[in-house]
């Protein structure tokens, strides 16, 4: 006896979006059909994927995909699972130039691609150039493309010699060496979390070369820790005005905003 309803009263963790990945049936059609009896196929692959769940593997990464913004990612073990927060960058960005304008928008480190994709797939007049150290982000990002892209393969600046932008964004690694928040975290890919003693290692390296790399007044847009955001202005001081801070939706402090001098 193995019915949609036996699973459902399981309580085993995500069983519902564990079902309707097997079945590949929405939640309401689980509810509808809750007398079906899964077949031996049916069962051997649900009971893999429970196991992987319960032994820490994120649903993101079983279902290969995840919404972000207004659009759904594919994924692979080699990027970070997309996070709500971030989706404040896609907002900041979206309201600095008219939608019209050509602009050069550099995204670096993208990752899945999520912020490449979802602003040019929104305002595709602008120009989009995403980087990544890793091949396998890199070919995740490309499969997300959804419009002309620019890829680049390499470390941060090192992917984009000779070229401006008008706007650069960031989601870099911000988390410090030994944060125990790390704990719940280990099925990413720790290069993309971790930078330094202090998390702020690759923030340092960005703001300290991206002024030859922006355009006359162009951006830096930033996502940071929730206590980090006063050493970062800190260090935008130098090469940078028009300093603007913001809060994510838990009313954590999550972006800066800065004005090339
Ligand atoms: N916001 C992520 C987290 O705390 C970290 C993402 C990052 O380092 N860029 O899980």
């Amino acid at each position: 006896m193995a019915s949609i309803q036996n699973y459902l009263n399981s309580g085993v963790i995500d069983i519902a979006p564990l079902l309707s990945l097997v079945l590949t049936k929405s939640h309401a059609a689980l509810i509808t059909d809750c007398d079906y009896q899964l077949n031996n196929e049916e069962k051997t692959q649900l009971n893999q994927l429970i196991k992987q769940r319960q032994s820490g593997t994120p649903f993101a990464y079983l279902s290969g995909t995840k919404g972000f913004y207004h659009l759904d990612f594919k994924l692979a073990p080699s990027v970070l699972i997309p996070r709500p927060e971030t989706e404040l960058l896609i907002d900041i960005a979206l309201d600095l130039f008219d939608k019209n304008k050509t602009c050069e928008v550099l995204d670096l480190g993208t990752g899945s691609g999520i912020i490449a994709v979802t602003i040019s797939d929104k305002n595709p007049n602008w120009r989009l150039t995403a980087t990544d150290f890793s091949i396998d982000a890199l070919k995740v990002a490309q499969q997300n493309a959804k419009t002309n892209i620019n890829f680049r393969l390499g470390n941060w600046f090192e992917a984009t010699p000779n070229q401006t932008f008008d706007l650069i964004i960031a989601n870099p690694p911000y988390i410090k060496q030994g944060d125990p928040h790390l704990n719940d975290l280990n099925f990413e890919p720790q290069s993309a979390l971790v930078s330094g003693k202090d998390g702020l290692d690759d923030i340092r390296t960005i703001i300290d070369n991206a002024a030859q790399y922006l355009n006359k007044k162009g951006y830096l847009l930033l996502e940071h820790g929730f206590d980090q955001q006063q050493e970062i202005i800190q260090l935008l001081n130098n090469d940078f005005f028009n300093i603007q801070k913001f809060k994510d939706y838990n009313q954590q402090n999550r972006a800066v905003l800065a004005q090339i001098k």
